[in-house]
């Protein structure tokens, strides 16, 4: 179960040169990917890491990224091993802080778009503070404003509680590329400036601060047991939810037992506790509760772990004793997971796969709380790691927050499709689009009421749908803007949906996606 993992320079070596010989053919991508594989499978502390750094500097340098340059020099020079050829970093770091201080780039920073549109909520300083929790024997829990909701407003920026960089089994020639292009714990690129765990092979982060705090956690528990954790398909997740509860824990089993008893008694939802000190660890046992509280109705049989769990050193006597504890919390870990989670989308580093960007998944407890629609009134999308919450259409002061559940509204899908998807919730959705069965864009049944507006939509989708050159984000915020404030200023809730409020809306969609990725990919 734990295979003795050894470091070897060996290994290294022969990843390196791979690495080297990318650089020099121009794949920068690739070549980074392997310098990465190769740092993992270094020796600590030797002559071959140093080389790494210095190849990765290097390769850095040819991007033009200068701080991540010297950021490699240092690491290349922090490596404790006999100073031969360091004349060449010299040179380096010399050329490097020329065109450093030369440099008038400014990289853009999301945050300063993606911002709440209204005050936060004191307690709560994720969410805006004109949403509240209300609960009712239709819906039962479920989020509503206080205020008129203009479209583009801005209204959650959440960090996921549980999160997970996944390997990728849809990409048959690097499944595990993830592992070298995302920090295991924050799960930011970095520009896959990462280092290595110093133990395992297959863990990379993006600062000794992201290392620290991962093996402060979940990684105590996962370090030596990657091979097999990695193979455990659909229960990956659960189980690092569980490795990252019970250090929530202090690590004692007893405790995870009582939070959990204390949530299903008490149900509580992020709306329950002040949650403005993330750093406090009673904010973080209480954001805990929420989510094991979460939707869960779903059947779940567990895997059987017991191999695992008896031959694990750090686990081996919580699961002597409370054996069926660990199965039920595993069980509702994946349950929630089912119901709750988010795939997490990152920007592609890689110019040939633009669109292969899947990072992993998260677990997020205000997110959660909303509803399903298939004609949802916001749109989510994910930012760095976290889930943005954007009013897609105008709401009216009391109306509920809703949320899409399947990947496309009603645009795309039949209402028997998405019935078929909807099939986990274990409920018959009743929402607008179900009930009236509005009819799908595609179809030609979607009418119009306005055939100018029509017109200007319709371009408006297709320059979208095939760019003349690609938007910068920049330029994708403008547009979102533009987009948004037309949308507000014709829907009219009679007509809805109409052709041209449909075809704008996605356009808005669009536009917010595309600024909310750096448009960076490596050569
Ligand atoms: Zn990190
Ligand atoms: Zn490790
Ligand atoms: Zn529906």
């Amino acid at each position: 179960m734990s295979s003795e993992i050894v470091k070897s320079n060996k290994i290294a070596e022969k990843l390196r040169k791979q690495g080297f010989d990318s650089m020099q053919n121009g794949e920068i991508y690739e070549a980074i990917l392997k310098f990465n594989e190769s740092l993992c499978n270094a020796e600590s502390d030797t002559k071959i890491m140093r080389t790494i750094y210095a190849n990765r500097a290097e390769t850095y340098f040819k991007l033009k990224i200068y701080d991540k340059c010297l950021n490699n020099i240092q690491l290349a020079r922090d490596q404790n091993c006999l100073p031969d050829k360091m004349k060449s970093l010299d040179d380096l770091q010399e050329k490097c802080l020329e065109e450093f201080n030369e440099d008038q780039t400014t990289n853009e920073n999301p945050w300063d778009f993606f911002k709440l549109s209204y005050p936060a909520n004191k307690r709560l300083p994720f969410v805006a503070d004109c949403l509240e929790v209300k609960c009712d024997n239709k819906y039962g829990r479920h989020v509503i404003t206080n205020k008129p909701l203009k479209v583009g407003d801005i209204l959650a920026i959440e960090e996921p509680f549980f999160k997970i960089v996944k390997s990728d089994p849809e990409d048959n020639e690097y499944p595990m590329a993830n592992i070298y292009v995302y920090c295991a714990y924050c799960l930011n690129d970095n520009l896959m400036d990462l280092i290595p765990c110093t133990e395992c092979l297959t863990t990379m982060f993006c600062s000794t601060r992201c290392q620290q705090e991962a093996n402060k956690s979940f990684h105590k528990y996962e370090c030596n047991y990657l091979e097999f954790l990695n193979n455990t398909g659909n229960w990956r997740m659960p189980l690092r939810n569980f490795f990252h509860s019970l250090s929530i824990c202090d690590d004692s089993i007893e405790e995870l037992e009582k939070l959990m008893i204390e949530s299903d008694s008490e149900s509580p939802t992020v709306y329950n506790y002040a949650m403005d000190d993330q750093r406090d660890p009673d904010t973080v046992k209480n954001h805990l509760k929420c989510m094991i509280g979460l939707a869960r109705r779903v059947v779940v049989t567990v895997r059987n772990f017991s191999e695992f769990f008896t031959h694990h050193p750090l686990l081996s006597s919580a699961w002597c004793t409370h054996q069926e504890f660990i199965k039920k919390f595993l069980k509702r870990m994946m349950q929630i997971e089912i119901l709750n989670f988010h795939g997490i989308k990152g920007r592609s580093l890689d110019r040939n796969n633009p669109y292969r960007s899947s990072v992993g998944d998260g677990g997020y407890a205000f997110c959660s709380l909303l509803n399903h629609s298939c004609c949802s009134n916001v749109m989510r999308i994910v930012v760095e790691n976290r889930m943005v919450v954007i009013v897609e259409r105008p709401i009216k002061k009391g109306e509920q927050i809703f949320d899409c559940y399947i990947g496309d509204s009603f645009y795309f899908k039949t209402k028997n499709s998405r019935h078929m998807e909807l099939m986990d919730y274990q409920f018959i959705c009743d929402c607008e689009a179900c009930t009236y069965d509005f009819p799908e864009l595609l179809t030609g049944a979607l009418q119009a009421c306005d055939k100018t507006l029509l017109h200007y939509a319709q371009q408006a989708y297709n320059e979208l749908r095939n760019p003349k050159k690609k938007l910068t984000p920049m330029e994708a915020r403008e547009l979102a803007l533009k987009y948004s404030k037309i949308m507000q200023r014709c829907y009219r809730e009679n007509n809805y949906p109409c052709r041209e409020i449909v075809l704008l809306e996605l356009c808005t969609v669009k536009c917010f996606l595309m600024a909310s990725k750096s448009n960076i990919s490596f050569p």
